[in-house]
């Protein structure tokens, strides 16, 4: 079982869309995937179909050791994985796990029980480097980094890379950032093109090889409760998260299941 983190400290980069699309490609590609939603938001929760309101439980009572993931996790209805959903309550968390042990290891720990179950476990992280985020990069094996080819996002990157490397020193020694993902690309434009040349100058192969355009079918998708690969499957959106999840599966020299 590998475990990903999908992160980004800025909010509407894509970290939602790339977890549950990368999901259901995977999924597609006949790998076991678990999807763990760490955003108090719960958008990828709704957007694998799954109403975060009705919730029996969620990621937050694994995280405060009221329930186990075997428990807590549902499958996503068209996607062809299984979620460990979240809703608000989730917020909450962030100040009640301050006075418990292990604090920034909950989910490391319950993600232990369900090792065999799973060959992808993918983390949708809120748009912030708090306790959260701290719980997902410290059970991680790597990050996936979603990002937009625009002016200020080479800088927006260097306290995600200062994160990872404080957890790698500190917390986590088999953390890594996996890659670099351009996500809603449009080759269009003159200045997305040179900040993904940058991109491959300063990071070279930590930049992932797909490039996900912008498509308005991923971003409808979400408003039918299914990833855009299974909502569209035809899409040049679709069709580019299937690309990709073949390429992080292929990095990691990952066959399918049986
Ligand atoms: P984050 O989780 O980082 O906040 P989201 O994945 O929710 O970001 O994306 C932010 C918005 O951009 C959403 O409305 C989403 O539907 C839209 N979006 C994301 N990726 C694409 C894309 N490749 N093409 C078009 N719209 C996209
Ligand atoms: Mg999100």
């Amino acid at each position: 079982m590998r475990i990903f983190c999908i992160a980004n400290q800025k909010g509407g980069v894509g970290k939602t869309t790339t977890t549950v699309n990368l999901a259901a490609g995977l999924a597609q590609l006949g790998h076991r995937v678990l999807l763990v939603d760490l955003d108090p938001q719960g958008n990828a929760t709704m957007g694998s179909g799954i109403d975060k309101r009705a919730l029996e439980a969620s990621v937050y009572d694994v995280l405060l050791g009221a329930t186990g993931i075997a428990e807590a996790r549902q499958p996503s209805p068209h996607g062809g994985y299984h979620v460990l959903g979240a809703n608000r309550e989730l917020a909450g968390a962030e100040v009640e796990l301050v006075p418990l042990e292990q604090r920034e290891r909950r989910l490391k720990a319950a993600l232990a029980a369900v090792k065999a179950e799973y060959d992808f476990v993918l983390i949708d992280c809120p748009p912030s480097l708090s306790l959260l985020t701290l719980n997902g990069l410290c059970s991680a094996h790597g990050v996936i980094v979603p990002m937009q080819c625009e002016y200020f996002a080479l800088e927006g990157l260097s306290d995600l890379v200062n994160t990872i490397k404080q957890v790698h020193a500190n917390l986590n020694r088999e953390l890594e950032i996996i890659g670099l993902l351009r996500v809603m690309f449009d080759p269009r434009i003159t200045l997305q093109q040179q900040v993904s040349d940058q991109l491959k100058a300063h990071f070279g192969d930590k930049v992932f090889d797909t490039v996900i355009p912008r498509n308005v079918r991923l971003a409808e998708a979400p408003s039918y409760g299914q990833p855009g690969v299974t909502f569209d499957p035809a899409s040049k959106g679709a069709q580019a998260f299937v690309a990709f999840a073949r390429e992080m599966a292929a990095r990691l020299g990952h066959k399918p299941a049986a």
